[in-house]
């Protein structure tokens, strides 16, 4: 739509957590998003939608311009890469670190380990730099059955509170990164629509904590 910017947010925790970051900047959708099953919603922004959609789909999205903006995990922009995307902000938003986590007192044994994971690229350049040799094993859920069921040795994985590690008898080894969510922005976009965005960006950026907690 000419002259509309598209914002693309991600469903969920990091949804539960951008709707008040997006309120304190004065940008609210028109209807309950909690509550629809639609996907697209008009804002009482004028010239800004918002879309709901998977973390995984919101680099897609603003990369192919199919969106102007994204508000994603940092994770996902480890996993997929950013190319094509500017990452002006740091949300501070949806706090998690990406860990390896095995079985409780389990140790390498050599240097070669199956790892179960949704982040094979993530998991791939963390065993190659510690010189160990990975058996990247994919899965798209349920990470941490996957040591208990004999599939892998370990898992890279999401941790918050790290009780999804404990009650499956995981404990976190290694921290990978820490991940926040970040604003993302198409380059060609930024270009064409540069005064709309940088002010969006501007309604954010005075909506983020002083605290520094968000840097
Ligand atoms: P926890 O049990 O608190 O360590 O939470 C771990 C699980 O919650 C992981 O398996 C993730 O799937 C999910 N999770 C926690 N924090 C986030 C986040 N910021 N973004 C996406 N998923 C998360």
């Amino acid at each position: 739509m000419a002259g509309t910017l598209t914002l693309a947010l991600t469903k969920g925790r990091i949804l539960a957590e951008t709707l008040p970051l997006l309120a304190r900047a004065g940008i609210e959708p028109a209807e309950d998003i909690a509550s629809s099953r639609k996907l697209v919603f008009p804002s009482n922004r004028p010239g800004l939608r918002l879309l709901v959609l998977r973390g995984t789909d919101v680099p897609t999205y603003v990369r192919h311009g199919a969106a102007d903006l994204g508000v994603v995990g940092k994770d996902m922009l480890l996993e997929q890469g950013a190319e094509g995307l500017y990452e002006p902000l740091d949300l501070g938003i949806a706090r998690c670190r990406l860990m390896t986590a095995a079985p409780a007192g389990w140790r390498p044994t050599g240097s070669r380990v199956r790892v179960a994971t949704k982040f094979v690229n993530v998991a791939r350049r963390h065993f190659a730099a510690r010189g160990m040799q990975a058996d990247i094993i994919k899965l798209y859920g349920a990470m941490e059955l996957a040591p208990t069921m004999g599939l892998a040795d370990l898992i890279v994985d999401i941790v918050d509170s790290g009780n999804t590690l404990r009650a499956n008898g995981l404990e976190p080894l290694e921290e990978i990164a820490t991940v926040s969510s970040r604003l993302v922005v198409n380059k060609a976009s930024l270009r064409a629509a540069h005064e709309p965005i940088t002010e969006l960006l501007g309604a954010l950026e005075a909506a983020l904590p002083a605290d520094g907690l968000a840097a």
